[in-house]
């Protein structure tokens, strides 16, 4: 006979992982706050890391992604209906993030004052977020992005401005300056070329002050936004276009949805096939510079992607730690086994090393409008850094889902869907040979600034093995020969030399020495996790400091 206490009691399996301090327990997280520069907000951090660490957080995380939006594209009566129905959580997340700033706290006033830490802050929030919800980030970043791409365009920015920095989410379809807070998509890649948008095919006619557009996008995502940014071919060039949902006459513009995209992951968000059938929109920026208009809202798109995805990181590594601390196999802890213990370590290092490269980036952001040595840092960095965490994701990743064992490969938790959404950071927002381009780019626009920054790195992290070879070999392949074919090995060892440098200059200085040993000076003696050469002492710091045992 089946004693029923067996099918009811469940042992050796770990609880579930919610109820999580994400900025409390979160050492790392907290001294890279304070060392770029914003150790006020850490009361709020705090605060918000609870918030978001919550079991109704996670759940409602999985709610959204369980029930992914649906497009409508025709009412009841076969009228044009071109709209998308999300489940409740999707808008419970934009709520939380937009009502936390996320989608503007870097522009208001006191923010773009020279040194704020506005976007350190931002970020620790950021990543936070990326622990928990990913699908919703999309358009919260689009609509903090957009705004560096409205540059010179005074009186759009004014007109705007109240309704972006509002915290005030408004799902409803009506025109913009109906709502009090206001979302904003992008929609640059058609069918034949994303990276390429110079070949788009889509065309602006001018039209009074304003243009008509005419064409298609292929990807656009959050296809809900109050208005996108558009590029189009108007008759001096590629020009960046402010497309509304509705036109100034308060009918709904002229964009028809095709369908959604079926994606691997990101399923909260939706992700449109557009036409644009003389839809009404302004011009941004000068006719004809549509690549100039849009590069500075590139830039930042780019950094939020190294951010959550260096964010999805440590969630799956707390998570493998968390579970491996409750599981017992062959009757001791998985984390008292030697060879799970140098798995979990080295994960933990490498989201040290991501996280303290995206903070100090974050960093140079603030300071570039007042330190051109900070402004070249960042250009050069940034497609760097993009590059590495975002690739780096999903291998990390994965290993952490091996961590959990058979668990780890069921939907039911919320590794399953960190496994799925890694990839898109890499691909979205210029994919990984577009950043070790831009690089290159960086490089040999500004040599002088590539190479200051290069020996800047070095100085900060002389002190640790490997750092002044790294430097050397990265200067070398940059601007030598056949620097393209060879840019990738360069581009991820200068986002290590940058995360070296960025752990160099915080508190930990043994996990600073670890990082550079393993990653620029031995290199990976492996291919996969738990082939570094960690010393016990370091380990048991690695595993502590990304999620401190209860
Ligand atoms: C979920 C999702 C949502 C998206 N949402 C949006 C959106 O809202 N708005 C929007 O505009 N776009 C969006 N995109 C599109 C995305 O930005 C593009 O897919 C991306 O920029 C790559 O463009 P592509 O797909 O045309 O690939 P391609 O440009 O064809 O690139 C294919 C591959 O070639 C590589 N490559 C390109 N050029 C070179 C070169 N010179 N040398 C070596 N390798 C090269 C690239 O790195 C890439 O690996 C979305 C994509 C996804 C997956």
């Amino acid at each position: 006979m089946t004693d029923l206490k067996t099918l009811t009691e469940v042992p050796n399996q770990s609880p579930p992982y919610a109820e999580v301090d994400l900025f409390g327990g979160d050492r790392a997280l907290q001294e890279a706050v304070i060392g770029n520069g914003a150790a006020a907000e850490v009361p709020a951090l705090g605060a918000f890391g609870r918030r978001w660490g919550s079991a109704a957080m996670f759940e409602m995380a999985r709610l959204a992604n369980e029930y992914p939006p649906r497009l409508k594209i025709f009412d009841a009566k076969g009228r044009r209906s071109d709209t998308v129905e999300f489940h409740p959580a999707y808008h419970h997340f934009m709520t939380e993030s937009i009502s936390a700033g996320l989608h503007a706290s870097t522009w208001q006033p006191d923010a773009t004052r020279a040194g704020a830490p506005a976007e350190v802050a931002r970020a620790a929030r950021f990543y936070m977020v990326a622990q928990v919800e990913n699908g919703h980030m999309c358009p919260v970043t689009m609509t903090r992005a957009a705004v560096a791409g409205f540059g010179g365009e005074a009186s759009l920015v004014k007109m705007l401005m109240p309704k972006l920095s509002s915290r005030h989410y408004d799902p409803m379809l009506r025109p913009w300056r109906e709502k009090i807070g206001i979302t904003l998509g992008m929609g640059m890649t058609e069918k034949q070329g994303g990276t390429d948008v110079r070949s788009n095919t889509t065309r602006a006619e001018p039209d009074g002050d304003a243009h008509r557009i005419t064409g298609h996008k292929w990807f656009m995502s959050a296809p809900m936004s109050d208005a996108f940014l558009v590029l189009a071919q108007a008759p001096g060039g590629l020009t960046c276009f402010f497309l509304p949902r509705f036109a100034p006459d308060g009918r709904v513009n002229a964009l028809h949805f095709q369908r959604l995209k079926d994606k691997l992951g990101n399923r909260s968000n939706a992700s449109s096939e557009v036409e644009f059938d003389n839809a009404y929109a302004l011009r941004i920026g000068e006719e004809g510079a549509g690549l100039r208009t849009i590069l500075p809202m590139v830039q930042l798109t780019r950094l939020d992607c190294a951010i959550s995805s260096a964010g999805m990181m440590r969630a799956a590594a707390a998570m493998a730690i968390h579970h491996c601390r409750h599981r017992s196999v062959f009757g001791k802890p998985l984390t008292e086994q030697p060879m799970m213990r140098m798995v979990l370590a080295d994960m933990a290092l490498e989201v040290e090393g991501a996280l303290a490269a995206v903070m100090r980036l974050c960093r140079s952001f603030d300071l570039a409008s007042s330190s051109p040595t900070e402004a070249a840092r960042a250009r050069l960095l940034t497609p760097a850094i993009k590059y590495a965490v975002c690739k780096g994701a999903p291998a990390l990743v994965y290993e952490a889902m091996e961590c959990l064992g058979g668990n780890g490969y069921v939907e039911e938790l919320s590794m399953a869907r960190l496994y799925r959404e890694a990839p898109v950071n890499a691909i979205w927002e210029g994919s990984g040979n577009v950043m070790g381009l831009d690089v290159l780019r960086a490089a040999s626009r500004e040599p002088d600034a590539a190479r200051a920054t290069v020996a800047e790195l070095a100085r900060e992290a002389k002190a640790l093995p490997g750092a002044a070879e790294a430097a050397n070999s990265i200067v070398e392949t940059l601007t030598g020969e056949d620097s393209e074919a060879r840019a990738r090995a360069a581009v991820e060892r200068l986002a290590q030399l940058a995360a070296a440098a960025a752990l160099a200059a915080g508190p930990a200085g043994q996990v600073a020495a670890a990082y550079a040993r393993t990653r620029l000076h031995d290199g990976r003696l492996g291919a996969t996790y738990g082939t570094a050469r960690l010393d016990p002492a370091e380990i048991s710091l690695l595993l502590n400091r990304i999620l401190p045992a209860a």
